[in-house]
């Protein structure tokens, strides 16, 4: 009787064992996880890591970011990350609260970035959290996260150094096509239009003007008065195409079209990538597509 007792107390013992590790294997910290808040940087990061860390995103592909709420699997998920990397600038409304809750070391990219400043509503003064949209400043991007990533895995330091060259590389070759580009078009086409004022960085740093229905999408809110704006600009300069983003209705920016001349340009992608097999599945892809899209619809309206 002893003998049984004592085979089933050890059987106990190891089936809840095997069933407190197996438990245990999704619950144990993963020290080589990197925890991003948007789709954006989890491509940057990704391209700058290689094999040397998994980079996991809070939000998804065509999710709103900036008033984006967590779920208790988000906080789950990011429990088993070693950092959280976030762009900053008031992009990720949610991120404070949402860190409280974990212990995670965070790095905020805009603290490397100028700002540029909101001059409009509530929003004005406040940084405009889009800078990764002008691929001059996707290269601080760049190396903010090298330095961030040889900080917690010094002896890859060549890898990631290397990888953040071939990146700026490529960066450097859509600057240039901007450049290019923007050489080609007229005083008036020098604008872009969109719903989201999500272009300030491009706009300044390729000398282009812009002109938007909202400061930023945690606002979606068109009021008349901005609106008449819109469409004041557009008329007055004659611009050729006004654009809207992937992750909003283009409704509001349909009206502008009816009220002006100008044709719907399409949507561009700022603050989060396409589905993968999508037109913007990477921030290269994202950044090409733009200034594709941006180019086919001044071109058609000077041929049309
Ligand atoms: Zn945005």
């Amino acid at each position: 009787m002893k003998k049984i007792l004592l085979i089933l107390v050890f059987s106990f013992l190891s089936l809840s064992f095997y069933l407190s590790s197996r438990f245990k294997k999704t619950e144990v910290k993963d020290a080589d996880t990197i925890i991003v808040s948007f789709t954006i940087l989890e491509d940057i990061v990704s391209q700058i890591a290689g094999e040397e860390f998994d980079v996991y995103s809070i939000t998804e592909p065509g999710e709103e970011v900036h008033g984006y709420k967590p779920t208790p699997s988000d906080l789950i998920k990011a429990s088993n990350g070693l950092i959280f990397i976030e762009n900053g600038f008031g992009f990720e409304l949610w991120s404070d609260k949402f860190l409280s809750n974990l212990n995670l070391e965070r790095i905020t990219i805009s603290d490397y970035l100028e700002p540029i400043y909101i001059t409009e509503d509530a929003y004005t003064g406040k940084p405009n959290p889009h800078a990764w949209i002008s691929p001059k400043r996707g290269k601080i991007y760049i190396d903010a996260i090298v330095l961030a990533l040889t900080e917690l895995k010094p002896e890859s330091e060549e890898i990631f150094v290397k990888n953040g060259k071939i990146y700026k590389d490529r960066l450097s070759q859509i600057d240039k096509e901007f450049s290019l580009f923007i050489n080609t078009l007229k005083k008036n086409e020098r604008y872009l239009v969109s719903c989201e004022g999500a272009f300030s960085y491009l706009t300044n740093d390729y000398g282009l003007e812009e002109a938007y229905l909202w400061p930023v999408n945690a606002e979606t809110q068109i009021t008349p008065k901005r609106m008449a704006k819109v469409i004041k600009t557009v008329k007055e300069n004659d611009i050729p195409a006004v654009f809207c983003e992937s992750t909003v209705s283009a409704e509001s920016q349909l009206t502008v079209v009816e009220e002006t001349g100008a044709i719907f340009g399409g949507n561009l992608f700022v603050d989060s990538l396409s589905l993968e097999g999508g037109p913007a599945s990477t921030y290269i892809e994202l950044l090409e597509y733009n200034l594709e899209t941006i180019k086919n619809s001044f071109h058609t309206h000077q041929e049309g």
